[in-house]
């Protein structure tokens, strides 16, 4: 298995890689060095789209499990996702990458509502499109707003740049025996409930042919090696 051309792609970035080395929100030098490597993307020629998940703030199971509300809490998770969206859009500005950031949560204040037509019409002007707070709904997660909007947007592949850097058949962090998979079908990342992308996700880009490329972003210079077809990464498909 090997991915298709990739002219446009949707790259989500866990809220947890915006940390940097802290233990809680974001590091702006982190955030810079991300957007570098987001414009070096940009640079070959490709759209982009980004969606940034908000853990490294708030995550709504998190407030739930301490007894909130659990949809009063994924709003919550929700708000997380567009202060980071608006982090990276500051940074890639910083770098003079245009973009625009697009939140499902309409707050017309600092960004645009989620509108399909008009973020195509960013990117053949070459923006990068942020698209915030998720689907816009309690009990999902990015993750299905990363898969959603590569479905609208027709992206070529989905990148997941997480922390680690693929698909395991195990907790890497607690078997030291965990072997990562080089690709792995859909159907067997939700048969075997691999820890990959919630289940909503997976279906959705199983769906719609889209491919999950999952590798870890923490890595200077992966994402372009992950894009020329190098690297370490997993490939669902
Ligand atoms: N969230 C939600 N609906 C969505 C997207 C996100 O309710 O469509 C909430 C949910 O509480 C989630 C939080 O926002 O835990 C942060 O997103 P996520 O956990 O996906 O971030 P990541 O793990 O990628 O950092």
């Amino acid at each position: 298995m090997s991915l298709p051309p990739i002219k446009r792609v949707l790259l989500k970035l866990s809220g947890e890689v915006l940390m940097g080395s802290q233990q809680f929100g974001i590091d702006p030098a982190f955030v810079a060095e991300l957007a570098a490597e987001v414009k070096a993307a940009k640079e070959t020629g490709l759209e982009i789209c980004l969606v940034i998940g908000g853990g490294n703030i708030f995550r709504g199971m998190a407030g739930a499990a301490k007894g909130m509300d659990r949809a009063q809490a994924d709003y919550m998770g929700m708000l997380a996702t567009v202060m980071n969206a608006l982090a990276m859009q500051n940074a890639l500005e910083q770098l003079g990458v245009q973009t625009r950031v697009q939140s499902a949560i309409e707050m017309d204040k600092v960004c645009e509502p989620v509108i399909r037509r008009r973020a195509e019409r960013h990117l053949e002007k070459g923006r990068v499109v942020i698209f915030a707070a998720g689907v816009g709904a309690p009990y999902f997660t990015t993750d299905s707003g990363a898969a959603l909007r590569a479905a609208e947007m027709k992206c070529d592949a989905l990148l997941k740049g997480t922390s680690v850097d693929g698909v395991y058949d195990s907790d890497p962090k607690h078997n030291p025996d965990a072997v990562r998979f080089d690709t792995v079908t859909y159907d067997r990342v939700l048969a075997d409930n691999l820890k990959v992308m919630d289940a909503s996700a997976v279906a959705l880009c199983r769906d719609n042919k889209i491919p999950i490329v999952v590798f870890s972003i923490r890595e200077k210079g992966n994402l372009a090696r992950v894009l020329a077809g190098e690297g370490v990464q997993t490939i669902v498909q």
